[in-house]
């Protein structure tokens, strides 16, 4: 790792990344919404419930990497539109993800905060394309990278200037198969004592199952981790994306409540008025 030197740690203080109000990094912040924005009805009303029960960003995403091309793609362009209505509707910043180099100056018109995915950790191109931009990236962790390939995934990015980066584990593939994926918490102290970045917890492609979600949710912030990204939808059996990993309204709610009481010992929630 001698060649990451923007990424990590060196005596450096943690980085607090702000988006409107929200302070990433200092209180504890919980992105929640649907794996993707499949219309307006189902954006917005996912988003109020989200708000309701003290999400303080909505996640949606527009432009889906799925493994068959033949599975749902996004609505692109109409989707950012829907996730426009939807912050105006509640107040809250949007996170959504962003696959392609030539879409990145664009989507920044629509975006809060940058979402890369799992599959374009290492996607250098695009990661120097959101490097050039004045808005937060999101970055989570290849499926199947090493901390330290992850360690330079962010390089690229804040050597092009941009020093607001998320990051988010969100399961690494193993030879277990009951889970989607391995959710790896020992990540978050491990990229604490690595980087100055915070670091957040995706539970839902983390675990793949919506009954695991709690449970990890809860543990992630003993791990220290400095928010959740859920994934929440009005009615999770019609999502046309992870329905099996997707919580409802009532669920997301009854989970923020236990996560209240979790972070009053172990961290400070980020203010959600
Ligand atoms: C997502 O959060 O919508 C997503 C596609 O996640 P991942 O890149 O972690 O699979
Ligand atoms: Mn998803």
């Amino acid at each position: 790792m001698k060649n990451v030197k923007l990424a990590r740690k060196n005596g450096h203080e943690r980085t607090i990344i702000k988006v409107g109000d929200i302070e990433i990094g200092k209180g504890f912040v919980v992105i929640a919404g649907p794996c993707s924005v499949e219309n307006e009805e189902q954006t917005i009303i996912t988003a109020q419930k989200v708000k309701e029960a003290g999400a303080h960003l909505l996640r949606g995403g527009a432009f889906k990497p799925r493994t068959s091309p033949y599975s749902f793609q996004g609505l692109g362009l109409e989707g950012l539109k829907i996730l426009e209505k939807a912050k105006k509707a509640t107040g809250l910043p949007v996170v959504t993800e962003v696959i392609d180099p030539r879409d990145v100056t664009w989507v920044c018109e629509f975006a809060d905060v940058l979402q890369i995915g799992t599959r374009n950790m290492q996607n250098f191109a695009l990661l120097k394309e959101v490097g050039k931009v004045n808005k937060p990236v999101l970055l989570k962790r290849g499926m199947y990278s090493s901390l330290a390939e992850w360690l330079n995934s962010i390089e690229y990015i804040l050597n092009e200037g941009n020093s607001n980066v998320i990051l988010c584990e969100r399961g690494i593939r193993t030879f277990e198969t009951y889970t989607r994926n391995t959710l790896d918490l020992s990540a978050v102290p491990a990229m604490k004592e690595l980087s100055h970045l915070p670091i957040i917890v995706d539970p839902s492609h983390g675990t793949g199952r919506s009954s695991l979600i709690e449970p990890m949710s809860l543990a992630a912030v003993a791990a220290g981790a400095d928010g959740l990204m859920v994934e929440v939808h009005y009615k999770p059996e019609e999502a046309l994306s992870d329905k099996d990993q997707t919580l409802n309204p009532e669920q997301f709610s009854n989970l923020m409540r236990k996560i209240r009481k979790v972070v009053q010992i172990f961290h400070k929630l980020e203010s959600s008025e």
